[in-house]
């Protein structure tokens, strides 16, 4: 029989706890709150939404929600389906010009009608929390510090916690979007990961997989990563969210791939919880950059 060190040790994976570090994250962002309002300073987050996609929505609600409970101000905009891409350009302009908003995000996706690279691009770039915007996707592949894009920076801040080494290791990610997969590669890259970007052109996914030692999987199919495609010991990053009749699912087949990995990211439970607090730590930096920088 097996004592409970060799379990552990044949078992030596662990699973990451997103909602934990993001709680820690958020204390230490409602102590720097705290201290703005004590300054008269509140970090303030616009949030627009056009039309009434049911995701969306509960995915605002959260966001609002979340605000509110660190001690920042939010404000929602709910645009009918059929405004005009004026309409909304003219609200961008005025919350770019609102002192009391230091981030502005546009919910996506937008109603087909909209040229949604050009609502982005009216956003003014110190308000750009979610890291859209032109500018600060260039700083971003350049590396001028500036705002992180929520999900890829909440997979760092995870690997950070859980002290993952990136230096020199073999990261592939699978997923190739703008919200997730490049800017995540970018970021991989920073850390000096040597990065394989993998999408569904990709020949020999297998193969590239089993030599990574991170993988991030940022596809949107259930179950999509095997155990089969996995090196023993490799860290995984889960970031899909797939609603199947049971339930939220990522994008591993997580029962069987925790067998092989040394980390491993729950669904839900793992990069979910991380998007959010770095959306409210972008604002938070927004508003100290606005308001200390102008001084
Ligand atoms: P997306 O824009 O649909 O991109 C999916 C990517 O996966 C594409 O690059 C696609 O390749 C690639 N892909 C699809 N099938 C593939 C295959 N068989 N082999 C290899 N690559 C394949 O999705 P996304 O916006 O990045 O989101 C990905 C997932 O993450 C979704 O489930 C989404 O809901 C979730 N998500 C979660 C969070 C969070 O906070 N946890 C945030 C954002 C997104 P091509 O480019 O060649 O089409």
């Amino acid at each position: 029989m097996l004592d409970l060190k060799e379990v552990i040790d044949r078992r030596s994976f662990m699973i990451i706890d997103g909602k934990l570090v993001s709680k820690e994250i958020r204390n230490e962002i409602t102590l720097e709150v705290q201290d703005l309002q004590s300054q008269n300073i509140v970090p303030g987050l616009a949030v627009i939404i056009v039309g009434e996609n049911p995701a969306s929505q509960s995915y605002v609600r959260n966001k609002q929600r979340t605000c509110e409970k660190l001690g920042m101000y939010s404000e929602k905009h709910e645009l009918d389906i059929d405004v005009t891409e004026k309409e909304l350009l003219t609200l961008i302009e005025t919350l770019n010009n609102t002192d009391k908003i230091h981030g502005i995000l546009v919910q996506l996706p937008l109603p087909k009608h909209f040229d949604e690279a050009r609502i982005i691009e009216a956003i003014d770039p110190s308000k750009d929390v979610d890291c859209f915007h032109p500018i600060n996707v260039g700083k971003l592949a350049t590396g001028v510090e500036s705002f992180k894009p929520c999900t890829p920076a909440g997979i760092i801040e995870l690997l950070e916690h859980y002290e993952v080494q990136l230096e020199g290791k073999d990261a592939v990610v699978i997923g190739r979007s703008n919200i997730v997969g490049k800017p995540i590669a970018l970021m991989l890259l920073e850390k000096n990961a040597t990065v394989t970007i993998c999408h569904s052109r990709t020949k020999n996914l297998e193969t590239k997989l089993k030599r990574a030692d991170i993988i991030v999987a940022a596809i949107g199919k259930p179950y999509f990563l095997k155990a089969d495609m996995v090196k023993e010991g490799a860290v995984i990053i889960d970031v899909g969210i797939n609603r199947i009749e049971t339930g939220l699912v990522g994008d591993v087949a997580f029962d069987s791939v925790q067998e092989k990995a040394s980390l491993i990211t729950p669904v839900p439970g793992g990069v979910g919880p991380m998007t959010i607090t770095m959306l409210m730590k972008n604002t938070l930096e927004a508003c100290k950059k606005i308001t200390f920088d102008a001084k």
